[in-house]
């Protein structure tokens, strides 16, 4: 099994021929919602892999609350670690769209921001059955360091993505054994300049150092990944596909790239599946809509 702990959160989208001035009201069209969060959308990544997925979080006693948890549960996840509150409502995004495409968010984290140590401590038996632990920063950071802590202490891979950036300390970083960054993220954590290959390599030398941690990966969009580990030192590219919506290829590839690495793949070979992954992800719209199947990747990977 592999445990994610993380974020859900219910992403509203509405079209609009532009952005309202402020206190103006504007007709827009295209109303839609879809269930988002960087935990769940991995959670739900691993289980269309067909790996056993659980995920440790929290959402509110709401109708949004029940919809994110039905729908992982019909995708195979295990959420009977996730916490309904009363008092808070379900994490929730207002993504406005312009006629050109470029959008406006809102995120209320709502029951996201509950997410304590103890909550992911009372879940310590579905860290204990999994071979692999997977945390982002969309919950508080006493929530991620217990769910790494944890990790380390039952033996399972303790693996941050640092998303979205946030100052963490040296210390969280140590408990990791993987650590994989975008390259917005890699910037922030290295204080340098990430656009390319070489680029990532010299950041991933300062995270190295800053965190002890044996296995950095950053991943590049378009560009792929940087490999970092005692094994691997280099640049793997992305597949070249047509892509229409890059939203969730960082959850894609973590989830597929973690699967794969607990299935007993080597490192280049489960970053190559997660790549995959992620290139499908890309060609359709949507977060948690366009993962693939494991069948799918296999066949795009001609396997
Ligand atoms: P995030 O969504 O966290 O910003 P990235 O944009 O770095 O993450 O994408 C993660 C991975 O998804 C990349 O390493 C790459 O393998 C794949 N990917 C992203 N964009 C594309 C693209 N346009 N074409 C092919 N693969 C892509």
């Amino acid at each position: 099994m592999i445990t994610v702990v993380g974020s859900f959160n219910m992403d509203l989208f509405i079209e609009a021929p532009r952005f309202p001035a402020p206190g103006e009201t504007l007709f827009g069209r295209n109303f839609r919602r879809a269930s988002g969060g960087k935990g769940a959308n991995q959670a739900c990544v691993i289980a269309r892999m067909g790996h056993p997925a659980a995920i440790i979080g929290a959402v509110g006693r709401d109708a949004f609350g029940d919809e994110m948890l039905n729908n992982l549960v019909a995708n195979g996840v295990n959420t009977g670690g996730v916490e309904r509150r009363s008092e808070v409502a379900s994490g929730t995004a207002f993504v406005t769209l312009d006629a050109t495409g470029e959008n406006q968010i809102i995120v209320a984290n709502g029951a996201n921001d509950t997410l304590s140590a103890a909550d992911v401590s009372r879940q310590s038996e579905l860290i204990r059955q999994s071979r692999a632990l997977v945390t982002q920063l969309e919950t508080p950071l006493e929530s991620v360091e217990a769910a790494l802590r944890l990790a380390r202490e039952l033996g399972a891979l303790a693996i941050l993505n640092p998303a979205p950036y946030s100052d963490v300390p040296d210390a969280l970083l140590a408990l990791c054994d993987w650590i994989i960054p975008n390259e917005h993220e890699a910037a922030k954590l290295s204080g340098l300049e990430v656009r390319d290959a070489q680029d990532a390599a010299k950041a991933a030398a300062v995270i190295r150092k800053r965190s002890n941690c044996p296995n950095i990966f950053i991943t590049l969009g378009v560009n792929g990944v940087w490999l970092d580990t005692p094994q691997h030192r280099h640049h793997l590219p992305a597949f070249k596909v047509e892509a229409v919506d890059t939203v969730g290829a960082g959850d894609t590839f973590i989830g597929a790239f973690v699967t794969k690495l607990v299935e007993g793949a080597d490192a280049r070979e489960a970053a190559r599946f997660g790549c995959a992954a992620a290139a499908i992800a890309v060609t359709r719209r949507g977060a948690q809509a366009s993962i693939p199947t494991r069948a799918e990747v296999e066949k795009f990977l001609g396997q």
